[in-house]
């Protein structure tokens, strides 16, 4: 089978192809949290020290104009306070710092220093600007290479940025000074990258095992339609007996089995009717053949009288008619099968059409000293006047047939609320209860040997009358007792 077209990778790739999606998606958004969550964490860790030391900056270090200016930075090392402080003019006691501010002071070196060393510890630099006009004030010795530009802010306030690989937290303070502390992002960016393979290695065993486990749940949810395609098979091969086996009768497929499996039996039970069938109608068939050809041959085979003549031929035309009666049956079955049985209705008294057979029947029921008693009520309904006499001719004659000498059919028509029902009981040797099931069957004859081929009789004519009652709409029963007799009930709808 083309990779493309079969079904089960199809669903697998699907399957596979979202979950990847939906693990990529998710795996990076819970980077991205981990990553927004760092860099909360680490501008809480920077903001704290520049709070902290924002009034010692804040009460001193100003002055009235820039400071001379010169090179911040001496090269091989960052400037300690003390060295800066010479640069800068000292502050004014009691003063704060700007123009027509309050007096300047001197930064408080010591307290400064102090706090600072704490944070170089934590690889935290800080530099510090004065007002506006102002240049360096103050640098951790940590400084990196790259000195941070005075930030130009508007506002006074915090605010946070990432620069050349440095996270720096600035604070601007009303009158002007700028405080940065900030710290290399690469230990954190480090760790996130850890995160992120460990991430990736994750997502792809996620993948892998939705692979796997979602190939095992689709093999073993499509493994019965191999089980299905497997019996077809073998049942297009000829093998009608096969029938799926799954043991979830529940699920989708095992309803589909349920169905196919009734679908395959009614197909091996048609084949075989058809196969006996076509075996019957050819043993039948040949009887009278035989007949007419063995008669033929006894004529010819010498001088006759014309008495023998005539009977011969008198023997070889009731086998003609035989056999035609038999095509013509089957003709009508045909019909039944193929769906072309059509009823021509007509408005009508069932009750003139059940007189008619009657008296159809009487002689034959006179022959054979027969007593035929009826009650038969005015039933007006729509039926085939023509099938209809056709089946009430089946069931009468045959309740004539299968009689005893002298015997009884008491024939019913009454009208009822929901149509009519016609009852025909006779006084025959009855039919044992195991055969009753196949009555209606083609060709079915309770006692073969007994009836086979008597007064012309094919086995076909309960099969008929059951097709017509049927395209009428009605249903037929039968109940019999050994040696009582046998009742044909007809039930017709209004
Ligand atoms: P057949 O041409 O043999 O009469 P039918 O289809 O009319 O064919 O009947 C089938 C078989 O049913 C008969 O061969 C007979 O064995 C049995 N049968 C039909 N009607 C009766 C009956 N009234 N009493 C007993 N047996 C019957």
């Amino acid at each position: 089978m083309i990779f493309s077209q079969s079904i089960r990778w199809r669903i697998q790739l699907w399957h596979t192809l979202l979950l990847a999606i939906i693990v990529t998606v998710l795996l990076y958004a819970f980077h991205r949290s981990q990553r927004e969550i760092t860099y909360e964490i680490l501008d809480r860790e920077l903001t704290g020290p520049v709070t902290g030391l924002l009034p010692r900056f804040d009460s001193g270090g100003g002055g009235p104009g820039p400071p001379e200016r010169g090179p911040r930075r001496r090269p091989g090392g960052p400037r300690e306070f003390d060295e800066l402080s010479d640069d800068f003019p000292p502050g004014r006691p009691g003063g704060r710092p700007g123009p027509g501010g309050p007096p300047e002071e001197r930064l408080d070196i010591e307290a400064i220093n102090e706090r600072v060393a704490e944070l170089v510890e934590r690889n935290i630099y800080v530099v510090a600007w004065g007002r506006p006009e102002d240049d360096v004030i103050y640098q951790s010795e940590n400084v990196p290479d790259t000195l941070p530009d005075r930030p130009t802010q508007s506002e006074p306030g915090f605010t946070t940025r990432t620069r050349d690989g440095f996270r720096e937290v600035i604070h601007q303070s009303p009158n002007g000074r700028v405080i940065i502390s900030g710290t290399s992002l690469q230990p954190y960016e480090q760790k996130l990258a850890t995160l992120q393979f460990r991430l990736i290695g994750i997502g792809g065993g996620l993948i892998a095992l939705g692979f796997l486990v979602g190939s095992l749940l689709i093999s073993r949810s499509l493994k019965p339609i191999k089980t299905i395609s497997d019996t077809a098979h073998g049942i297009s091969n000829g093998d009608l007996s096969r029938r799926i086996k799954i043991p979830e009768t529940e699920s989708e497929l095992g309803q589909l089995s349920t169905v196919l499996n009734d679908t395959f039996e009614k197909l091996e039970t048609s084949f075989e009717h058809q196969v006996r069938f076509t075996a019957d109608a050819s043993h039948e068939m040949r009887t009278p053949i035989a007949v007419i050809l063995a008669k033929a041959q006894f004529a010819l085979s010498r001088e006759r009288t014309p008495e023998k003549y005539q009977d011969a031929l008198q023997t070889c035309m009731d086998s003609a008619q035989h056999m035609r009666s038999l095509i013509d049956a089957l003709l009508e079955l045909a019909k039944v099968d193929s769906g072309e049985f059509n009823l021509h209705r007509e408005d009508r008294d069932l009750a003139n059409l059940t007189h008619e057979v009657v008296e159809l029947i009487r002689p034959l029921a006179d022959e054979r000293k027969v007593t035929l008693v009826t009650h038969i009520d005015a039933t007006p309904l729509s039926f085939d006047p023509q099938r209809m006499r056709q089946a009430l001719l089946n069931l009468l004659s045959n309740a004539v047939k299968y009689n005893r000498e002298e015997g009884e059919i008491h024939l019913t028509l009454t009208r009822n609320e929901q149509g009519a029902t016609l009852s025909i009981q006779d006084t025959g040797p009855g039919i044992a209860k195991e055969n009753i099931p196949h009555l209606f069957e083609r060709f079915y004859r309770v006692d073969r040997a007994r009836t086979c081929g008597k007064e012309g009789g094919t086995g076909l004519g309960l099969a008929i009358t059951h097709a017509i009652i049927q395209a009428h709409g009605g249903t037929i029963e039968v109940e019999s007792t050994l040696d009582i007799g046998t009742t044909f009930r007809i039930n017709l709808p209004a």
